[in-house]
């Protein structure tokens, strides 16, 4: 999910009429002290972080004047609170407040629907509040085709003992809020608190929106370029693993490195799950043996293999791990042959030089572990497959034998990929598939051709090209199984490479 800063958030509250204090995102403390004059009032300076609580980290400050605006930003901006440094502060005017409310909308799965949440007391601890003030709160089902209508967030707002003047604020508020989370199919938009000030006006003192990853790109006003939901920015190779994902939807790939800076006393993993529960299962059988992950990765939905090829990719350009363990649900309904081809892949083009578990429960998968085991033989590391017979501890614990007993290579070389030279070839969802044919015409088993299951390739001349249009082939039709290229290397004269460029891969 891609969560919006404060500012950006008050952005779209304020243009569906919610008000929100006067204020301005600032980068300098310059800046800030411009803001402070600008605002002409005592403002707070609040960093723009994703994480909540900032004012228990020194994240939030009060200042009367500008100088003091700008000193307090100095301290701010810059400061590294979480893993989250700090680029951005927000100045705006501070308000004195007499009371806080709160209101949230989340999609509830359950219902099927987004809910309304509003509480009565609002402020830090909200959870606490909801649970010692029950009668403090409202929840309400919102029907999306019709939002939330100005006498329904009256009639929810009855029961409770709100002035007059404040009631038509507050359920105004209501209504636009709903307006908001549904223009933004936002998965929550809270504002805590709600604050009703000295004057009797009330205001989305501080608010967060979080936009469902999948409804990003009919919001490009939004400006997101990383639509996953964090507590720090992403790092360059949580961007790339993105940038492989978000155009592509073919199963998932989710990517998020851990650790950058490895520990000289510690080893690190690549791991890479399928399918949430197993992986959380699977990651702690590993970490219970001692070692750190150096990130999380999920490829499931039934991905691709060339999904599956880059993922690994990007797992194994951690300089530094010591190994790579694959361990997922175990009952993965996907077609575990194409994990297993984007695995194999990928581990030979690095000529893999660390120990892989790679456990492939699911659809397939006597079949996956056979073409993982047996076409990654010329690595120089030990790559073990297993099914879901065998338990997610069964294969932390064959992570960890082989981790102790394998010698990396010193000096390891990877081979060189690709075709000498390519005399024919066609555009594929997100590569391109080439052959070269003087190996083709040597090669008596045109293993290419069965090993399409799509069935798009035929021979001609002696030689493979498509059986479908050029267009239907990069529309799809070419499913980037990898099976050509994988079966040729096999039992072929490897003339055949699918070329699967990663953007900016180093
Ligand atoms: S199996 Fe390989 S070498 Fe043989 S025809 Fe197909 S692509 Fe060419
Ligand atoms: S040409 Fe056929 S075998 Fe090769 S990647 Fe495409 S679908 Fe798979």
């Amino acid at each position: 999910m891609a969560r919006l800063f404060e500012y950006q958030s008050k952005e779209l509250l304020k243009k569906q009429n919610i008000p929100v204090p006067s204020g301005k995102v600032c980068q300098t403390p310059k800046q800030a002290s411009d803001a402070a004059r600008e605002i002409n009032k005592p403002v707070a300076i609040k960093a723009q972080t994703w994480f909540t609580g900032r004012a228990a980290v020194g994240g939030i400050g009060f200042a009367e004047n500008p100088e003091e605006a700008s000193g307090i930003a100095k301290n701010i901006l810059g400061k590294t609170i979480r893993n989250f440094t700090v680029g951005e502060v927000l100045v705006e005017e501070k308000l004195s407040i007499k009371d806080e409310m709160f209101a949230s909308i989340t999609i509830d799965d359950l219902e099927r629907a987004p809910v309304l949440l509003f509480s009565l007391k609002g402020g830090s601890g909200i959870e606490k509040i909801a649970r010692d003030y029950p009668e403090s709160i409202i929840k309400y089902t919102i029907d999306i085709n019709s939002g939330l209508r100005d006498f329904e967030a009256l009639n929810l707002l009855r029961k409770f003992d709100i002035e007059g003047k404040i009631l038509l604020q507050v359920s105004r508020l209501l209504v636009n809020l709903v307006k908001v989370a549904l223009a933004y199919e936002a998965r929550s938009v809270e504002i805590n608190p709600i604050a009703v000030t000295e004057e009797g006006k009330v205001f989305a003192a501080d608010c967060r929106i979080t936009v469902d990853d999948y409804a990003v790109f009919r919001h490009p006003d939004l400006g997101i370029t990383y639509a996953r939901e964090l507590d720090a920015p992403p790092t360059p190779l949580d961007k790339l693993a993105y940038s492989i994902e978000k155009d592509d939807y073919r199963g998932t790939f989710y990517f998020i490195q851990l650790e950058k800076n490895f520990k000289k006393n510690e080893r690190y993993l690549g791991f890479h799950g399928a399918g949430g529960g197993g992986s959380m299962m699977s990651m702690d059988a590993i970490q219970r043996r001692g070692y750190k992950l150096a990130n999380f990765c999920d490829t499931s939905g039934n991905p691709p293999a060339s999904k599956v090829y880059r993922a690994a990719k990007i797992i194994l350009s951690q300089k530094g791990i010591d190994g790579y363990f694959g361990s997922g649900s175990g009952v993965a309904s996907q077609e575990q042959i194409h994990s297993a081809r984007g695995l194999v892949k990928a581990f030979l083009e690095e000529n893999l030089n660390i120990p892989a578990v790679i456990r492939l429960g699911g659809n397939m998968e006597e079949k996956a572990v056979e073409i993982l085991q047996n076409y990654t033989k010329g690595v120089p590391a030990p790559v073990e497959g297993y099914t879901k017979d065998d338990s997610a501890d069964y294969c932390a614990e064959r992570m960890d034998e082989l981790l102790k007993e394998y010698k990396p290579l010193k000096d390891n070389k990877k081979p060189e990929v690709g075709l000498k030279k390519v005399d024919y070839e066609f555009e594929t969802v997100t590569g391109s598939v080439k052959f070269q044919y003087d190996l083709c015409m040597k090669c008596s088993s045109k293993i290419c051709i069965e090993s399409c299951e799509p069935n798009i390739l035929k021979l001609e001349n002696g030689a493979p090209v498509l059986a479908v249009s050029v267009a239907d082939a990069k529309k799809g039709k070419c499913t980037e199984c990898l099976g050509c290229e994988l079966e040729c290397r096999m039992h072929g004269e490897n003339g055949c490479y699918v070329d699967l460029p990663v953007e900016d891969f180093a």
